[in-house]
């Protein structure tokens, strides 16, 4: 089909420039009336006329052309030129140029029927549902025999590995799973950034169990007709019962999954249609042993919720930008079979790409090996690594995702306060690791690890936790002073502002406003005192009351962490240096650094 458009194309440029080429011809030929022309003949101007039918053209003693038409038929004219001397060139009738003619005048109507034919078939293509049709679809299906991707060739994303593990023994041997009980999750979802080794992990797990592994995109479905994306559907699960035991790999969900109604102008009906096939399909699958859907975004804050309910894809599984260990480990998975010298050292490397992720990492590799390639070296060496880096940041828009040095020692600093406060507080959950790999939106994150799934909390815990959030806006403010302190902390403040606005209304916290219920369905927490103060419930006089309470909390809290800060300066500028220079540190080193070492 592409090579016929390509053959009208090229016709059609063809035609145009033979018409061009007539009309420039045409530039040169001066149109007169045929009253001037006969007036020239009289004046003894015409050298020589050319005589078609009624179209005359003639070319005067200067070489000049001209053309005419002759009104009627003039008999007189052959008299007339011949009593002038003008030499009379008669022209045979020519069929090359009447089929051209015709071509020219058939080419809109030929071309229209071409266009027609290829939407034609088009829409066959996409509506047909039998098998043959199938095979033009975009899905793309592997054969057990052809992924030979395995976990090996996943690195740095251990826990995601960790998590799929159990999915492989199912798929293996499905009905030894069924019967011991074991309960399988339909739908896996990974989430991450794009390159961070979804599509690579779930082809790892048909890899290992040896199953089909069928791919296909959300934004395959998309289509311009309505119906077409879930006939798709319907085709992609139909297969896939036939082959299975299989994996069906949807990349971009998102493109389909979509909260439903949430495109302004109401909401996308083919969109939709595909998205409840989808869902019909899932919920389908209680007799079909044998087939896990995965399917991955970096967005899995605009799904539909209805995809994540229970039975569907109520597992998810992060894959998250890998810190300076997981880059070391991604490194060596690609440098296996490339000829690396000696002087390369793979932590430098990953020291030296925060920010990167598996996909960037690979490409480091090869753009290397061309950097030695063009070189003509046998092995590639260190200085081809430092020069492939420095075009990729440069040259790559990932740049503003890759944090600037001082952006990183800002985030050191702050995240060393979150656990430093946290560390020293009574009653706080220890931290478990931290980490300045930048993560979604945020720039690091410290993670305490509860001790158990408390779901009460002290009013001496609670406390602390304000005092730990306020602990990474305190140390950049410590550093750098009040005027230089980033934005990354708003929501440390949010947070903490929530959590004393709800101990002082809801958890009866507060001495002065006593154990009462103030507020009612104030979840979202969103707007808080503002919205108090309209409420009719409170007078004006709690409402302040609450607002002074809530300030009063806080600040106790904020002068306890600065405190802390303080006292501990040292550990603040060692955890700074060990998260800079390692990215993620864990509990043992916290517990070192908290001890005075340093890392
Ligand atoms: P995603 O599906 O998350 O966008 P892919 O799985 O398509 O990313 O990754 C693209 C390529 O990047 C892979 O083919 C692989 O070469 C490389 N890659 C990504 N993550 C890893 C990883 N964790 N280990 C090894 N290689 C990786
Ligand atoms: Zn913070």
């Amino acid at each position: 089909m592409v090579k016929n458009v390509f053959f009208w194309l090229i016709l059609f440029f063809f035609l145009m420039c033979i018409l061009i080429g007539l009309n420039l011809n045409n530039d040169l030929i001066h149109e007169v009336n045929y009253t001037t022309f006969l007036s020239a003949i009289h004046k003894h101007e015409v050298r020589k006329a050319r005589i078609y039918g009624k179209y005359i053209y003639f070319v005067n003693f200067m070489h000049k052309k001209y053309s005419t038409y002759m009104p009627f038929y003039d008999h007189q004219l052959l008299h007339k030129l011949l009593l002038n001397h003008v030499i009379i060139v008669g022209m045979p009738p020519q069929k090359s140029n009447i089929l051209f003619s015709m071509l020219v005048s058939w080419f809109p109507t030929f071309l229209l029927i071409g266009v027609w034919f290829y939407f034609m078939r088009q829409v066959k293509n996409n509506v047909g549902r039998n098998s043959t049709s199938f095979g033009k679809s975009k899905t793309r299906i592997f054969s057990e025999k052809k992924i030979k991707v395995t976990f090996k060739d996943v690195a740095g994303c251990d826990e995601a590995k960790e998590e799929v593990r159990e999915l492989v023994d199912y798929l293996k041997t499905p009905k030894k799973f069924k019967k011991l009980g074991g309960k399988i999750p339909k739908g896996v979802l990974m989430i991450g950034p794009p390159g961070t080794g979804k599509t690579l992990l779930a082809k790892a797990i048909a890899g290992e169990a040896g199953v089909s592994f069928i791919t296909l995109s959300g934004s395959d479905f998309v289509e311009m007709f309505v119906g077409v994306g879930a006939a798709r559907v319907r085709d992609v699960f139909h297969y896939a019962r036939k082959k299975s035991p299989c994996i069906i790999f949807i990349d971009e969900i998102d493109a389909v999954g979509r909260h439903r109604g949430s495109m302004f102008g109401g909401g996308n009906d083919e969109r939709e249609q595909t998205l409840n096939q989808i869902l019909v399909e899932m919920d389908g699958f209680e007799g079909n042993p044998g087939i896990i859907l995965i399917a991955a975004t970096n967005r899995p804050d605009v799904l539909d919720p209805a995809l994540l309910r229970p039975g569907r894809f109520d597992r998810q599984v992060v894959v998250s930008l890998p810190d300076v260990q997981g880059r070391n480990q991604i490194l060596k998975v690609h440098m296996k079979n490339v000829p690396i010298s000696s002087d390369v050292n793979t932590m430098i490397i990953a020291r030296g790409t925060p920010g990167f992720s598996g996909a960037d990492l690979s490409n480091l590799v090869n753009e290397s090996v061309l950097f030695a390639a063009r070189a003509n070296q046998k092995e590639v060496s260190m200085l081809d690594f430092e020069k492939a880096k420095d075009k990729i940041m440069i040259g790559s828009e990932r740049r503003s995702m890759i944090m600037t040095e001082q952006q990183k020692e800002c985030t050191a600093y702050h995240e060393s306060g979150h656990v430093i406060v946290g560390q020293l507080v009574p009653n706080h959950d220890p931290v478990h690791k931290v980490t300045i790999v930048p993560r979604g939106r945020a720039l690091g994150v410290t993670l305490f690890l509860p001790e158990s799934d408390v779901i009460n909390l002290s009013k001496e815990a609670l406390e602390s936790q304000i005092s730990t959030l306020y602990g990474g806006r305190l140390a950049e403010e410590i550093i750098y002073g009040a005027s230089k302190v980033s934005t990354g902390a708003m929501n440390d403040i949010k947070v903490a502002t929530n959590l004393a606005r709800n101990m002082v209304t809801k958890w009866g916290f507060s001495d002065k406003l006593g154990p009462l219920l103030y507020e009612t369905n104030q979840e979202d927490g969103s707007s808080f005192t503002h919205s108090l103060s309209t409420n009719s419930h409170i007078s004006e006089f709690t409402a302040s009351l609450i607002d002074k309470e809530i300030k009063s909390l806080i600040e106790k809290n904020y002068c306890r962490a600065k405190k802390i800060l303080k006292d501990n300066i040292n550990i603040l500028y060692a955890m700074k240096d060990a998260l800079i220079k390692y990215e993620t540190i864990n509990a043992s080193q916290i517990h070192d650094l908290m001890n005075g070492k340093i890392l």
